[in-house]
């Protein structure tokens, strides 16, 4: 049976895990939070203390971590995990982290000889818990072919974006369009409802018409509209608003490096950092809307 350590637990990772498990795989867990490991140790997962003790081992290595500096820090370097697994371990790295992080890892892991997978997700804490994930994979076809079997039990969608660092990239063009969406439908639901729309009316007629989009369906900024959504939980849990500055902020570094222009990108770059300026990192990127709605809501 494979034995797979998975290493950072959070919004993403403890039930991506779970996942893991409930499809027989025997799993090593690791997160520096201790505490967030103990629904998992309950469900049949061995706690470990450090990630070195998780690689123990373990055939593969999945990280879910919240950016470039912790995902380079677990793994590169003299002491970095890589230099501690053995040849042939396969590493799945499924955090959003910079194109060039992405590759610097492949390289570190082709020259031990190991097989390494850039694969971030989207999908979102819903498709996580659900097992639907979309896996946005870089790296060569063989590793891919490996990993299939795991990507499986936590995902729905396995796309190949291409080599080395290309699921990063994609992932990221992805979420620039996500930052842009949100906005745009914050933006689109506040000039309704400051013009005497009721804002679920005004939802159920855009998700049916050309203003359809996943930001307005699955995380309905406007508290209320949607039930089960953060916005209607005071913007708890789904993923965060640093995280989302994050990847404009990556969307931004790749079209520097790219000369790519992206002005709406830039855009929602802006509105973020603003909205996290004002306190708000730790909520739903749904929250978006307390920064355009002329009164705040929620
Ligand atoms: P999170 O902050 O909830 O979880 C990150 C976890 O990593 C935390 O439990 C933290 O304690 C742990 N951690 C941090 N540094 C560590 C280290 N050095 N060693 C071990 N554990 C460490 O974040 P999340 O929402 O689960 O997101 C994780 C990644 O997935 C991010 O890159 C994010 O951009 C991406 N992502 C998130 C979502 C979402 O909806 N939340 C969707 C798609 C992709």
């Amino acid at each position: 049976m494979t034995t797979i350590a998975f290493i950072g637990l959070g919004k993403m990772g403890r039930p991506m895990a779970d996942n893991l498990l409930k499809a027989g795989f025997r799993l090593k867990v690791y997160d520096r939070l201790s505490e967030i490991m103990a629904p998992l140790t309950q469900a049949g997962a061995q706690p470990c203390e450090d990630p070195y003790q998780a690689g123990e081992g373990a055939q593969v290595v999945i990280s879910m971590l919240p950016a470039s500096e912790q995902v380079e820090a677990l793994y590169l370097g003299e002491t970095g995990l890589l230099s501690t697994l053995p040849a042939q371990t396969l590493v799945i790295d499924c955090s959003t982290i910079a194109t060039a992080s992405a590759q610097r890892l492949h390289q570190a892991a082709q020259a031990r000889g190991l097989s390494m997978l850039d694969a971030p997700v989207s999908g979102g804490t819903t498709g996580a818990a659900n097992a639907t994930l979309t896996f946005i994979v870089g790296g060569e076809s063989e590793d891919l072919s490996r990993a299939r079997p795991l990507l499986e039990a936590m995902g729905k969608n396995i796309f190949h974006a291409g080599s080395a660092g290309a699921g990063q990239t994609a992932k990221i063009a992805n979420n620039m369009m996500l930052g842009i969406q949100m906005a745009g439908t914050a933006e689109a639901l506040s000039l309704g409802v400051a013009n005497g729309l009721d804002p679920k009316v005004l939802s159920d007629i855009m998700a049916r018409s050309s203003g359809q989009n996943w930001a307005l369906e699955h995380k309905n900024p406007w508290p209320g509209v949607r039930t089960e959504q953060p916005a209607s939980n005071s913007y708890q849990g789904g993923f965060a608003v640093a995280h989302m500055l994050k990847d404009l902020g990556l969307a931004a570094q790749a079209a520097a490096e790219s000369g790519q222009v992206t002005e709406m990108g830039e855009l929602a770059r802006r509105l973020y950092a603003q909205h996290a300026q004002q306190g708000h990192e730790d909520l739903d990127l749904s929250s978006i809307i307390k920064l355009i709605k002329k009164d705040s809501v929620g």
